[in-house]
């Protein structure tokens, strides 16, 4: 019998972030391999792939396309079609093709791969110590690209012009530097400078000797990265980390450190594996690990009066070479004064960042996205606290086909997020939109996203808070290009941010605690159970009010709040003797006295965030903050790590209206109790989040009975409080109820322009 070998042609589109990791030249390979001719493209939608060959090889190609693929790549969607052979004799790379109005997904910026650090520190490769070495497989990738398709002239390395090794790489279907668009050697590629304080070059054999020695002499540099400048400095030398706190206006705010070697890190913090397999994935971000303070020589005024430190492993080549040339831990914060953006420009670092760097280390390839460092946190799986490099513009993946739409978040740790087709764009960390720089970031990265994913939205999405920057941008939006304005409450789109990450449509008890969101009664929401789907929401019930005394201020001196909750709930005369607040200026006390009086500036509050405010005060923890959460932060960091009985404080629970509100008296009168009886503050705190914890379960449990609704979806800042978000679901467990909460995308307000973007592609019409 003469066996006939049947040959067809694939016509195979892949979609996904297939650009720009090196997906050609597998493609490539693996047609070799197999045998098959065709030819390969990407385009502006997809990769396409013709090939053909016997039908069994077809079968094992097309498998292999998906379970072979590069590490970078994230393979979305796989077509393939079946045709007549057209008789191809050779498998080739076909140019680039741009289409109108078709986008792909980019790739982030990656960590330096195993293979380019090797090459790194190889004294005999021609890359050794070359701080811009990068393969199809790690390196920069959106910090560089000005438009799609992802092709050198696109991007800021178009300026450099390849020498005919890196050329010969870049040709070659079989290096591994194959269409590696940022490719480049010492010899043709971007290089490193030394600048002094004032902008005068500084002549050096050795940059990165030069450098060392430097921040072993306490000086503090700013260092051009990937997505920015860093600050950097000994992290072991205290007097240096004080003088960068004193520079940069941070007076506490943890700063970030970077260690050279997992093992290092060792020294320092306690790491479980889902920690370790996180600081040394591609996306490499900042983790917070428990940090060991007995053993670490890092300083304690790095991360003052925290339990966790938040730690990262070098991920370009610059990082890798300066930490294994130095040595040693060191801090390495966004390059900005206070909570501007991070400066990413040479001359805007050299003009932002003069009178706080003595040094400047400046590089030429240009940034053209600003990008920070992620933040995560493992609770059992990693959760994302700030999701910005190596993250976005990854998408979130839409369980439902949306509408063209830009939301515009809220105010603190501002995302904006754009949808379209299955795909959530939210943006990396923008920042807190308070100020003229943060808003031109904003506004510019909308462009850019816009541009990159081909959007143009129909609708756009806000906070229902008039004050913010973001609403008040939202709202000129709209007007000037014509977009129908879906105004979104606060809590609402938190609680749908959880569900959409989740894939769950609702409806659930959502608990969103928050420090401050606008609500629909004129007052300030922040601790808040919801019954809510994509489209509706509806609030069953809240902690109950006490006003904020004196507004904002009432935000950085969590002593007004404790106040204001004793005063209000226990009484205008309530005496403060022998509690900490107590010792507060006779002066001032009378005139907040008179303001809860008279109840001047002093809107009504329900924000959990407060409540904690008010009991750090009240413990006499923190009376004064200078980040946000400082209070309520320290207050949780007292509680041991192995805790002891679950002992509560009592609270009822009454209906008001149809609304469930949740009464604070006894838990006041019990704690300030306690306190008189000088009870150790670690148990106090531990007995408040045992009551939160008490708090969340026994309202979602009456709620449920009601409803019928057994699923709880737990989002907002307040939730970042790993000791309260481990109790929450525990007793919320006990009471048979599910529970969801965030990973992807952080509990905090970076994740509210997700919930935004859901919520109005239901309910604009
Ligand atoms: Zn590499
Ligand atoms: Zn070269
Ligand atoms: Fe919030």
């Amino acid at each position: 019998m003469v066996l006939v070998r049947v040959k067809k042609l694939a016509k195979i589109k892949v979609q996904g972030v297939v650009q720009g990791v090196g997906f050609r030249p597998f493609v490539y390979r693996l047609a070799g391999e197999c045998n098959l001719k065709g030819w390969v493209r990407n385009t502006s939608g997809s990769v396409e792939i013709e090939v053909e060959g016997g039908e069994k090889t077809l079968k094992s190609f097309l498998n292999d396309l998906e379970t072979k693929a590069p590490p970078m790549a994230c393979i979305e969607k796989v077509e393939t079609t079946f045709h007549p052979p057209k008789g191809y004799t050779k498998f080739k790379i076909w140019d680039s093709l741009s289409q109108e109005g078709r986008y792909q997904l980019v790739s982030p910026d990656i960590a330096t791969c195993e293979d380019c650090k090797r090459e790194l520190f190889s004294p005999a490769d021609r890359r050794f110590r070359y701080p811009f070495t990068n393969c199809t497989n790690c390196g920069p990738r959106f910090t560089i690209i000005e438009d799609i398709p992802y092709d050198r002239p696109k991007t800021t390395m178009r300026k450099f012009e390849m020498c005919p090794e890196c050329q010969q790489e870049y040709n070659n279907p079989l290096d591994r530097r194959f269409h590696a668009q940022p490719n480049a050697c010492p010899k043709c590629g971007p290089g490193l400078e030394l600048v002094g304080g004032g902008g005068n070059p500084i002549k050096v054999n050795d940059v990165f000797k030069a450098i060392s020695k430097l921040l072993k002499a306490g000086r503090i540099l700013a260092i051009r990265g990937l997505g920015g400048f860093h600050l950097a400095c000994d992290a072991t030398n205290e007097e240096a980390v004080n003088l960068l706190r004193a520079r940069k206006r941070r007076p506490s705010k943890p700063l970030a450190v970077m260690v050279g070697t997992i093992e290092e890190i060792e020294n320092h913090c306690f790491i479980s594996s889902e920690e370790r397999k996180l600081l040394q994935s591609p996306q490499c971000p900042i983790v917070l690990l428990r940090w060991k303070h007995s053993s670490s020589n890092i300083s304690p005024a790095v991360a003052p009066n925290l339990k966790y430190l938040g730690v990262m492993l070098p991920y370009t080549p610059l990082h890798h070479i300066l930490l294994r040339e130095t040595g040693i831990p060191l801090v390495m914060t966004s390059g900005n004064i206070s909570e501007e953006p991070i400066a990413k420009d040479n001359d805007e670092a050299l003009r932002r960042l003069r009178g706080i760097a003595d040094y400047f280390v400046l590089h030429n390839r240009d940034i053209y996205a600003r990008y920070d460092d992620s933040v995560y946190v493992v609770e059992g799986v990693p959760q994302a606290m700030r999701r910005a490099r190596s993250y976005a513009p990854y998408p979130i993946f839409l369980p439902f086909r949306a509408k063209q739409i830009l939301a515009c978040g809220a105010e603190m740790k501002n995302t904006f997020c754009l949808t379209k087709d299955e795909h959530a764009f939210l943006s990396q960390h923008i920042g807190d939109m308070e100020n003229e720089e943060t808003l031109d970031h904003f506004e510019n990265t909308i462009e850019l996203y816009q541009k990159l994913f081909r959007i143009e939205p129909e609708i756009v999405a806000y906070d229902m808070h008039p004050e913010y920057l973001s609403t008040k941008y939202a709202l000129q939006a709209g007007l000037e290009q014509g977009l129908r304005p879906t105004p979104v409450q606060h809590h609402h789109a938190h609680i749908v941010s959880c569900l959409v990450e989740n894939k769950v449509e609702g409806p659930v008890i959502g608990v969103a605690f928050d420090g401050t969101g606008y609500g629909t009664d004129g007052t300030i929401w922040g601790g808040e159970f919801l019954l809510s789907d994509w489209r509706s929401c509806q609030r069953v019930g809240h902690l109950e009010y006490v006003p904020l005394l004196g507004g904002v201020a009432a935000i950085r001196r969590p002593y007004r709040m404790a106040l204001s909750y004793l005063c209000t709930l226990l009484g205008e005369d309530f005496s403060l003797e022998g509690l900490p607040v107590g010792k507060l200026n006779p002066v001032e006390l009378e005139i907040i006295k008179q303001q809860l009086k008279r109840g001047v500036n002093s809107p009504l509050t329900s924000s959990a965030g407060r409540l904690f405010d008010a009991v750090s005060a009240l413990a006499g923890v923190r009376e004064e903050i200078d980040y946000e959460a400082q209070a309520a932060i320290e207050l949780e960091m007292l509680v041991p790590d192995k805790l002891g009985e679950e002992k509560s404080y009592p609270f009822s629970i009454v209906k008001d209206q149809g609304i469930r509100v949740v009464k604070l008296e006894e838990l006041f009168s019990t704690m300030v109790q306690d306190v008189r009886h000088q009870i150790p503050v670690p148990v106090i705190s531990l007995k408040f989040h045992n009551a939160m914890a008490q708090i969340i379960a026994e309202m979602c449990k009456l709620v449920a009975k009601e409803s019928g609704i057994t699923q709880v979806a737990l989002s907002g800042g307040v939730f970042q409080n790993r000791l309260l978000l481990k109790l929450a679901t525990s007793a919320l467990h006990k009471n048979n109820l599910s529970v969801i909460t965030h990973h992807l995308v952080p509990c905090n307000d970076g994740g509210i322009s997700l919930g935004q973007a859901v919520i109005a592609n239901f309910v604009s019409i």
